[in-house]
C-alpha cells in the first residue's frame, strides 16, 4: 500500500518515517519547501530522538520520499493521512481549521481514482463530517473518495516509540473500505494486541480532545494542591507521592510544577471549550477554564518566588533560565512556560540568560529580546538567581557545588520540582520550589 502523509511537522514527519520503517511506500508532502528540502536531505527539521535514523533508513531504502506537489501525492498514494497543524486562532480560543480545510481542498480535485483520506490532526468534534462532505464534492472520484478520522496520541520526545507501539488505535468511520485500509496500515500492531477501536467520526474526534482535557486537568489538579500546600504549610511532593499509591489515581501526570505548555494541551482545551460553547453545552466544560487558569497562575507564582528571592525587584538583576522547550527531550517552544516566564522577567527589568540543550535556535528566533548562552556553565555565570524551568536530565543532574562557584548568589527556583532540596541546601543554596515550604 502506498501512503501519502500531508503535513510533515512533528506528527507528520514522525508518522511518515515510521510507516516507511514498517515497510510501506511513503510520500511526505508539505507546503513548506524548506522543510521538504531538509527532509529530502535526511535532516529532521526538529529534535525528536531516534527519528533521524528512521528517516535516513527510509530514504536509503527508497521507501520514503518527499514532495510539495498535491497532484503527485494523489497519483502516488492509495491512502492519504492528514497531519497538518490545527493551532489556536488569533482572535479566539477556537481551533484554526484553515490548514486542514486547505489540505482537503488542495488534494481532493486530484483524486481521480478510489482513495481513502484519514485525518490524524486534532480537530474539534464535527470537523471530520464537514470535511468528508467537502471531499466527496471536490473529488472526481466522488463517492469513491472516502474520509475517516484516526486521532494520534504520540508524545513529543517519544514520537517514534509511540507511533510504532501505540497504546490504542482509534478510527472514526462507517466505511468498511476505510476500516480495511487503516487496519492494513497498523496490522503488525493489531496482531501484537494493540486495541483497535472503530467508532463514528464524532466519537473518534472526541477521544483525542477528551484525553488531552483529562491530562490537563490532572496536571492542574496537583498544581491546585500545590497552591493550597504552600498556603497551608504542607508539602505537595509528599502529598503527590501519597496520592500516587492509590491506583485509581496513579502517579503519572501528578508532578507539581510550572504546568503544561506546548503545541497540544493548551490549545486543545481552549478549542474544546469553544466547541462546547457552539454545541450549547458550554457549562459541561467550564471546569477547563479553571484548569487553564490554574496552569497560568503557576507561571505568575514562579515569577513571584524569584522576585522574593532577589529582594523584591528584578531591575538590574541577572537571571538565568534553564530550559526553553516546553518539556524535556523536545525543541518545541510553542506556548513554552519557560520562555513565557523568561520574557516576563525580562520585561520586569532583569537581564535574562537562557540555556536549553536543544531549543536555542527556536527560542532565539521567537524571543530575540532574551540573552542566550551556549552552555549551562556559561548561562549561570554571575546569576543573582537561577530558574530551572524545563526538567532536562542535564539540569536534574547538575551539581550544586559546581554551579555554586559560577553564580553571584546561590539562589534557585526549582520550577519543576526536579532537584533534591536537601542536597542543594547542604551546598549553601537558598532553594525554593512550587508547593513546598
Ligand atoms: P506542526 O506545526 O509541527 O506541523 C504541521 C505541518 O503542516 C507544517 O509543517 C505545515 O507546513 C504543514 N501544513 C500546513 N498546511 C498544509 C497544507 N495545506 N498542506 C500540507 N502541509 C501543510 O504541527 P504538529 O505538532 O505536527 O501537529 C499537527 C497536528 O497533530 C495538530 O492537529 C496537533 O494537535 C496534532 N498532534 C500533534 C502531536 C504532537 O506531539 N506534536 C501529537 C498528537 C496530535
Amino acid at each position: 500500500m502506498r501512503v501519502s502523509v500531508i503535513g510533515t511537522g512533528y506528527l507528520g514527519a514522525t508518522t511518515a518515517a515510521c510507516l516507511a520503517e514498517l515497510g510501506f511506500e511513503v510520500l511526505g508532502l508539505d507546503v513548506d519547501e524548506a522543510k521538504i528540502e531538509l527532509l529530502r536531505s535526511g535532516s529532521v527539521p526538529f529534535y525528536e530522538p531516534g527519528l533521524e535514523e528512521l528517516l535516513t533508513r527510509g530514504l536509503d531504502a527508497g521507501r520514503l520520499s518527499f514532495t510539495t506537489s498535491f497532484p503527485e501525492a494523489a497519483e502516488f498514494a492509495d491512502v492519504h493521512l492528514i497531519c497538518v497543524g490545527t493551532p489556536q486562532r488569533d482572535d479566539s480560543g477556537a481551533a484554526d481549521l484553515r490548514y486542514v480545510n486547505s489540505a482537503v481542498e488542495l488534494l481532493a480535485p486530484h483524486l481521480t481514482r478510489p482513495a481513502v483520506v484519514v485525518g490524524r490532526s486534532t480537530v474539534p468534534v464535527g470537523t471530520a463530517a464537514t470535511l468528508a462532505a467537502r471531499l466527496r464534492e471536490l473529488a472526481p472520484a466522488d463517492e469513491e473518495a472516502e474520509l475517516g478520522w484516526s486521532p494520534e496520541f504520540l508524545r513529543e520526545g517519544f514520537g517514534v516509540e509511540d507511533t510504532l507501539n501505540p497504546n490504542r488505535i482509534v478510527l472514526g468511520t462507517d466505511s468498511r473500505r476505510v476500516e480495511k485500509v487503516v487496519r492494513e496500515l497498523w496490522q503488525k500492531q493489531i496482531d501484537e494486541g494493540v486495541p483497535f477501536l472503530v467508532t463514528d467520526l464524532q466519537t473518534a474526534e472526541l477521544v483525542k480532545v477528551s484525553a488531552n482535557a483529562f491530562l490537563a486537568t490532572k496536571i492542574s489538579f496537583i498544581n491546585a494542591m500545590a497552591e493550597v500546600s504552600e498556603a497551608a504549610g504542607a508539602d505537595v511532593i509528599q502529598l503527590a507521592e501519597a496520592l500516587s499509591h492509590d491506583d485509581r489515581i496513579g502517579g503519572k501526570f501528578l508532578g507539581p510544577g510550572l504546568g503544561f505548555g506546548g503545541g497540544c494541551l493548551p490549545k486543545d482545551i481552549r478549542a474544546f471549550m469553544a466547541r462546547a460553547d457552539e454545541l450549547g453545552v458550554e457549562p459541561a466544560l467550564s471546569f477547563l477554564r479553571e484548569v487553564d487558569a490554574i496552569n497560568q497562575r503557576r507561571r505568575a507564582r514562579t515569577i513571584d518566588i524569584a522576585r522574593e528571592l532577589i529582594g523584591g525587584d528584578f531591575s538590574g538583576t541577572s537571571v538565568t533560565v534553564l530550559g526553553a522547550a516546553f518539556k524535556p527531550n523536545s525543541d518545541d517552544i510553542r506556548d513554552s512556560p519557560a520562555l513565557d516566564v523568561a520574557a516576563t522577567v525580562a520585561s520586569l527589568g532583569a537581564r535574562v540568560t537562557v540555556y536549553d540543550p536543544q531549543a536555542m535556535d527556536r527560542a532565539r528566533e521567537a524571543y530575540p529580546q532574551l540573552g542566550y548562552a551556549p552552555t549551562m556553565a556559561d548561562a549561570v555565570r554571575g546569576a543573582d538567581v537561577v530558574l530551572l524551568l524545563t526538567e532536562w536530565a542535564e539540569f536534574r543532574e547538575a551539581h550544586p557545588d559546581e554551579i555554586g562557584e559560577a553564580v553571584a548568589h546561590k539562589r534557585i527556583v526549582d520550577g519543576r520540582n526536579a532537584l533534591d532540596p536537601t542536597f542543594w541546601r547542604a551546598s549553601g543554596w537558598t532553594y525554593r520550589a512550587l508547593g513546598r515550604q
